[in-house]
């Protein structure tokens, strides 16, 4: 006989593996992983009258079986180990962040026709009160990210004196980092309606006859043992390379996966590239200011500023959004190679060979006098590429699910990116007399290829992208599938792009804003 654990209060956090096999599990609202998107939906409910399921695949700590259950292959640009760069455990990925926030800016939001499948349904305005509230979940300061607020805070952040129309100062706020798994640990547990499962790996999502909702969830146990999961409404929250393979292995009743009709399940995969790109030479009277506004200490400082280019010089060179670190270094301190120096003088004179017909001259500079040196660090966004894919391969993990294949690809766009970034911030140095900007010799190669320093940042975007339009997304505006009327995706795989910055401030906001548009459904 099968027992039925409902919603009765009073058990809060339960080992799915002390319960009989064929125990069926009912609530209100199931969220699918206890990461920072599924604890922050899961802390708004605490106290309301609906019983939350929150299923964890992991333990409460690390544990290696677990961990394998993550494992995959990589067939594109090469990657991290798929096991490495996420946790399975509770907290979620948030046990080993780094902390970086900053938000996304308006342009990141909108259509650009230079960028394809760019544009959100939403704008950066209407993120803003959830980016507000996104704040204090991450232990994060105050909702200002404006350069000369900081600059009001602490007279010793002087941002550099350079026209904002061309490069702006992009502030940062650093969690100290929020690790979610004992942070709000307590808080989970001691909830009267929150039910946290542990060891409760989702295999299956199950569809009703017509596939137009969600009937159920199959939970799996190494011990082959099986859990039935019910609710009125489900979230996905397992993160972006989980939410696609999730979605993919429940093919018995739709063989291409559930929601994904227009085979977008999985594609759009995208990263934040990461690369050393060169150094900034600052000029003395530049230095004397002083760069405690761009200088970071791990635990120290709360903000820092980056250079990004403004919209309008995006636009008008066709390019992705970017920002740049600039990190103390010595004047040989980047790799050893030699670098090709941005100066209004060198652009001058390639601008005049190239109008004599001849090919512009690849330059190798000395490094100009100057004070101090930066290495240049690109955080960059990857454009929105549908070859850029997880699938599922052919190996299964130990409860039987179809690994991963992560096939990380990029673009032409991607690449001529960084080249045009550079190439205005150089000139904007000399204009300003800031300094100068000299690039690896990578960057303004003909050779389209990547250097072997090309990685991500660790962060998964993409493979369940937000459109209005179920052909050209798999989730509607407000984070629900298309075509299944009570299954919602939490976490940056709904992005349609990836901005320029780290991705948990943005998909927490967006966890708060599903969570609010939950509560208008299901109370
Ligand atoms: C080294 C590193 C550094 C990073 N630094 C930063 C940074 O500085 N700034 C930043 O913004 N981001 C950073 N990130 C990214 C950040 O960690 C993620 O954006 C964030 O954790 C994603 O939250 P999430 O809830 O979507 O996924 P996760 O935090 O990964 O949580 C997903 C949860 O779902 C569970 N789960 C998965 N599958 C199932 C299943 N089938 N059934 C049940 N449960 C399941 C997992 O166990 C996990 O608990 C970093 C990542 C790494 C790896």
């Amino acid at each position: 006989m099968r027992a039925v654990l409902t919603g009765e209060r009073g058990l809060m956090h339960i080992d799915a593996r002390t319960l009989p096999n064929g125990t069926v599990l009912e609530g209100d609202l199931c969220i699918v992983g206890a990461g920072a998107a599924g604890i922050t939906i899961a802390r708004e409910w605490i106290g309301a009258k609906q019983t939350v399921l929150l299923l964890e695949g992991g333990g409460l700590t690390y544990e290696a079986a677990m961990q394998d259950l993550y494992r995959g292959e990589i067939v594109g640009l090469p990657y991290f180990p798929l096991e490495a760069a996420r946790l399975h455990y509770f907290g979620g990925t948030t046990g080993h962040w780094a902390g970086f926030c900053s938000t996304f800016d308006a342009i990141d939001f909108e259509v650009r026709d230079w960028v394809p499948d760019s544009g959100w349904p939403l704008t950066r305005a209407d993120l803003d009160p959830f980016y507000r509230r996104a704040q204090p979940v991450l232990q994060l300061g105050p909702y200002d990210y404006a350069a000369e607020s900081w600059h009001r805070r602490d007279p010793a952040m002087i941002a550099l004196p350079l026209d904002a129309r061309a490069v702006w100062t992009k502030m940062w706020q650093f969690s100290p980092p929020a690790r979610f798994g004992t942070l709000y640990r307590d808080e989970i547990f001691a909830a009267p309606n929150v039910r946290l499962y542990t060891h409760a790996n989702v295999c299956e999502i199950e569809a009703n006859d017509s596939l137009a909702a969600v009937q159920g969830l199959r939970v799996r146990q190494l011990d082959g043992k099986e859990l039935q999961v019910r609710a009125r409404h489900y979230v996905l929250a397992c993160c972006s390379i989980q939410n696609a393979r999730l979605l993919l292995a429940s093919n018995a009743r739709a063989p291409a996966g559930l929601g994904n009709g227009h085979d977008l399940v999985g594609r759009y995969f995208m990263e934040h590239l990461e690369i050393p790109s060169g150094r900034v030479a600052l000029a003395p009277a530049a230095a004397r200011r002083g760069m405690a506004m761009y200088e970071w200490t791990q635990g120290v400082t709360k903000a820092r500023a980056e250079l990004a280019l403004a919209p309008a010089v995006q636009r008008a060179r066709r390019i992705l959004n970017a920002t740049v670190s600039l990190e103390p270094g010595a004047p040989d301190s980047v790799a050893q190679s030699t670098f090709q120096a941005i100066t209004p003088d060198v652009l001058a004179a390639e601008r005049d060979s190239a109008a004599q017909g001849r090919s512009a001259p690849a330059v190798t500079a000395a490094p100009p006098a100057a004070e101090r040196f930066f290495n240049a660090m690109t955080r960059q966004e990857q454009a929105p590429n549908p070859r850029s894919r997880i699938s599922l391969g052919a190996e299964r993990d130990a409860l039987g699910m179809p690994r991963v294949r992560l096939d990380w690809q990029l673009t032409d766009l991607d690449r001529r990116s960084f080249a045009q970034f550079y190439d205005a911030l150089g000139r904007e140095f000399g204009r300003s007399g800031v300094g100068r900007v000299q690039v690896l010799d990578w960057v303004r190669s003909a050779n389209p290829g990547w250097p072997k320093t090309l990685s991500g940042g660790w962060h998964h975007m993409g493979t369940t992208r937000m459109h209005g339009d179920p052909r050209r997304g798999v989730v509607d505006p407000d984070c629900r599938v298309h075509g299944l009327a009570n299954l919602s995706i939490a976490g940056a795989s709904v992005f349609p792009t990836a901005g320029a910055v780290n991705p948990t401030l943005t998909l927490v906001a967006l966890s708060l804003r599903l969570s609010d548009e939950l509560k208008r459904r299901l109370v």
